[in-house]
């Protein structure tokens, strides 16, 4: 059989998304796979054991993120590298981060199975915490691996009961020895769901990134003045979390505000003593802000930071920011991009040159080798919900892409 005639199997590939998704599933079709977690080790198991099964070299590093080796022809050449993440959002879904794993899996059984040999060796991956909402920041372990982030700061990451990331990393076991440094790599593909409507809305199946827009995360804290709300006279509050409503619109106000490309949110906020009769003393919020224009994105924060500091005077609650995470946006390797393009259209899915709002493993692997990801639609343009959903035919024929650029980059010599 010629390779360009062979594919993936699809009924093989929905079948693993399906075991991964009985893994945490929620009642209403998502999955809760908070990185680091029961499920999380739970998922990584069952992967492993997928792997061992195509006796791939299995190497976990400090980090945990899990590493399966298929040996080529010339061990010496940089390997090809895919793969993305096991972890969900709280009560997330069943196809973000776990499809580019399942994805990259069937690859390598499809390419295993037909005892075809490649060039270079193909490594796939599950990367450590892309979520972050467990431990923030996100994306830290191919943060770390790329040099981009520092292993101990990631370490002492806790959650929000205090416990720390390098604890429930030993905890389940998935604390390896291995160094969690780079290596070269010759090409990095990723296979992800669009999580938005853009493919959808075009009719498109495929979708090729040309990059991933800058990604700023940063975590206001307020004081005010705690006191019984009956006795209390309107005047003279010190209400923090009058103050964050009022921040939070101006978060909301700031795309149309500054013009270009952006978006920017507030989507976590934590209110105390959080009781109906007592005026809040202290809240903390997050604001993400992404533009392709890094610059634009600083200026933002710049702006509505004095807008926060007007309203915090105002309302006589003290205000402290800090700028927890930056990633500048990632243009992808062109020549990558341009393969992922060709090979959906030899295949014959009606593909798209677009951009990612959101962030992945991809933008720091970005960093250090040539990178490229594949988007197949989401339906409705929904994702970190329950009801994200992605149909099988998409799924397979992502895979299919995915399956051909891995081969034509492993093959290069
Ligand atoms: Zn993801």
């Amino acid at each position: 059989m010629e390779i360009k005639n062979l594919r993936v199997n699809g009924t093989r590939l929905q079948e693993s998304l399906e075991e991964m998704a009985k893994i945490g599933a929620t009642p209403n079709g998502g999955v809760q796979r908070l990185t680091l977690s029961d499920e999380d080790k739970r998922a990584r198991d069952l992967f492993v054991e997928w792997l061992k099964e195509m006796d791939l070299e299995i190497t976990i590093d400090e980090m945990g993120s899990i590493f399966g080796k298929r040996e080529g022809k010339n061990n010496d050449l940089a390997p090809v590298m895919s793969g993305s993440h096991i972890d969900s959002q709280p009560k997330g879904g069943r196809f973000d981060g776990i499809l580019g794993v399942m994805g990259a899996l069937e690859v390598l059984r499809t390419i295993h199975e037909r005892k075809i040999e490649t060039e270079r060796p193909i490594v796939i991956v599950d990367w450590t915490n892309e979520e972050g909402s467990r431990f923030a920041p996100a994306m830290v372990a191919s943060g770390v691996w790329a040099g981009a982030l520092d292993r101990d700061w990631v370490y002492k990451r806790t959650d929000i009961s205090g416990k720390r990331f390098v604890d429930e990393l030993e905890r389940i076991g998935y604390k390896g020895t291995v160094p969690a440094e780079k290596w070269p790599v010759h090409a990095y593909y990723e296979y992800h769901i669009e999580q938005g409507p853009v493919l959808e809305q075009e009719g498109k199946i495929i979708g090729a990134p040309k990059g991933i827009l800058c990604l700023h995360w940063y975590d206001v804290y307020l004081e005010g003045e705690a006191n019984q709300v009956g006795p209390t006279p309107m005047e003279g509050r010190h209400d923090a979390l009058c103050a964050a409503s009022e921040m939070i619109l101006k978060v909301n106000e700031l795309p149309a505000k500054m013009g270009g490309n952006m978006v920017s949110t507030v989507g976590e906020i934590q209110n105390y003593p959080n009781s109906r009769n007592i005026i809040p003393d202290k809240v903390h919020f997050t604001v993400d802000i992404r533009s392709w224009d890094d610059d634009l994105a600083l200026k933002a924060w710049e702006e509505v930071k004095k807008d926060f500091e007007e309203i915090a005077k105002r309302r006589g609650c003290p205000i402290r920011n800090e700028e927890t995470w930056r990633v500048e946006h990632s243009p992808f390797d062109q020549k990558l991009v341009q393969k992922v393009l060709d090979t959906a259209d030899e295949l014959g899915y009606p593909a798209l040159h677009m951009v990612s709002g959101a962030g992945h493993d991809a933008s720091y692997m970005n960093q250090i080798a040539p990178t490229a990801m594949i988007f197949v639609p989401s339906i409705g343009g929904r994702s970190h919900v329950e009801v994200e959903n992605t149909k099988w035919e998409d799924c397979e024929a992502g895979a299919n892409v995915l399956l051909h650029t891995i081969l034509q980059s492993a093959m290069e010599v």
